[in-house]
């Protein structure tokens, strides 16, 4: 009898290309200068690996040393381009959150982005161009806060979280912390407020109860053990209803009389004039300060509008003291915040930032605008397999700030003739540069209040592409 040659193992082996002959192909040519020879090598045997393991049990009757290669050459892009999606890329937010979290918080304003760029060569971080000698890294960004603020002082460290920490582990380490059940909160993210006050040292004492705390809770709280009163923003946690809490200027009055601090963590606040845009109850920090708090943290990249950093304001003899600490060595931030941050805050301290700042621009927007805008958009869309409709719908303000102000918004929804929405969703992720929509009802909704004018080219051209 003859032997079957077809099922013979040895055979379709055979026909396996060589990891030379997948580098010389023209995949393996057309990836060779992002990858680099020697990567390339590496990644190559490894896709040659995986096509020998997924031949067993394959007939060698479907295949040809020529339809391998092709498949070797799939393998291997298709990894390439799951390398790609895995890392730090730019991608269009059409989701309508404007602080994404997820996204990367807020995104910088034009002159932000300038400045960092900039900042990315030599520049005078720490170099005093007036006298040629060594300056003193963030001494502007400080000022431009305390006059924003009218603090006496200011400081800046990785994220709120880490300010939070230093705050804590500064004044509070081995001393009692007094603080309202109803703001033991999760922020996000792993934030706990009982966990840090842990971590940093602090001995929690909680007055009160979830939904009600008063001024005299505090009060008796307070005893020769305690380091100061902290008020937490719950950020993206409301309790309504039958609610009672002290105001910041009681609480200050308090803690001052008993002779102890009191730390507000605001978490996003707002540091302009924010009265055009309607976000709820925000803190102010300027009022925060002017309600007496000693010390008061919030990030940068939430409302402020800034790059990710966690801002330290209050009294000079604070701020002193947490300069000095060597925890604020290991959370100091880089050249690049520094010039990001400083670009920000010229924005609110010029009084355009509601037009300069995108999270605030994009708070701001009405929703007829956004309607105009979408219209105009689906014009100029045109795909033949595509329905494009306006629908009414919500933004959302994300990131743990104002979470009961959903600002109305237009939405343009697309369905396909043969796609359903979470293939819809997935390709539009796929796209360079990946689009992130939402699924509602079905149908995939794009939201242009997060997106900006000079992305809309770029959007437009991948729907068409759908
Ligand atoms: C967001 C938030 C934090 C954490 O801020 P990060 O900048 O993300 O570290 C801490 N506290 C409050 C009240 C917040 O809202």
């Amino acid at each position: 009898m003859k032997p079957e040659s077809a099922t013979r193992p040895e055979s379709v082996f055979a026909m396996l290309p060589s990891v030379d002959d997948l580098i010389r192909s023209e995949i393996g040519q057309s990836l060779i200068t992002s990858l680099g020879r020697r990567r390339l090598t590496v990644v190559s045997r490894v896709v040659i690996d995986e096509l020998r393991e997924d031949l067993k049990g394959r007939k060698s009757a479907e295949l040809s040393k020529e339809s391998l290669l092709d498949e070797a050459g799939s393998l291997l892009m298709k990894r390439w381009s799951e390398t790609q999606m895995t890392g730090v890329r730019r991608v269009i937010n059409a989701t309508g959150v404007i602080i994404h979290t997820n996204l990367g918080r807020a995104p910088l304003s034009e002159p932000a982005r300038v400045a960092l760029l900039g900042a990315s060569s030599y520049c005078s971080v720490e170099y005093d161009l007036r006298t040629g000698e060594r300056g003193i890294r963030g001494v502007r960004v400080e000022e431009m806060l305390c006059e924003l603020t009218d603090a006496e002082g200011a400081l800046v460290v990785n994220n709120c979280a880490a300010a939070a920490y230093l705050v804590l582990t500064a004044f509070a380490s081995g001393r009692e912390v007094v603080i309202s059940r109803g703001e033991l909160v999760e922020i996000g993210g792993e934030f706990r407020v009982p966990d840090v006050l842990a971590r940093s040292g602090a001995d929690l004492k909680e007055v009160g109860t979830t939904n009600r705390t008063k001024l005299a809770d505090y009060e008796n709280a307070i005893s020769d053990k305690t380091s100061m009163i902290l008020r937490v923003h719950p950020s993206n946690y409301r309790i309504v209803g039958f609610t009672k809490a002290p105001s910041l200027d009681e609480l200050a009055d308090l803690a001052h009389r008993k002779g102890v601090m009191i730390y507000e963590d605001a978490g996003s606040g707002a540091v302009s004039d924010l009265n055009s845009i309607s976000l709820g109850d925000e803190p102010v920090i300027k009022e925060s300060i002017e309600a007496g708090a000693d010390v008061v943290t919030f990030s940068g990249d939430k409302l402020l509008g800034g790059p990710q950093a966690g801002i330290i304001v209050g009294r000079s003899s604070v701020i002193e003291k947490l300069k000095k600490d060597p925890l604020y060595r290991a959370l100091r931030v880089s050249k690049l915040i520094y010039a990001a941050l400083e670009a920000t805050l010229e924005s609110h301290l010029r009084g355009d930032a509601s037009k300069s700042i995108p999270v605030l621009r994009m708070a701001g927007m009405e929703a007829e605008q956004i309607t105009s805008r979408s219209s105009a958009f689906i014009k100029k869309t045109p795909n033949q397999r595509l329905r494009l409709e306006l629908i009414e719908g919500k933004s959302a303000i994300g990131g743990g700030s104002a979470p009961l102000v959903y600002p109305a918004t237009t939405l343009i929804a697309i369905e396909h003739n043969d796609r359903s929405a979470s293939e819809l969703e997935a390709k539009l992720r796929e796209n360079d540069p990946p689009v992130i929509s939402r699924i509602l009802d079905d149908k995939v909704v794009i939201d242009l209040r997060t997106v900006s004018e000079s992305e809309e080219t770029e959007l437009a051209a991948a729907i068409e592409q759908l």
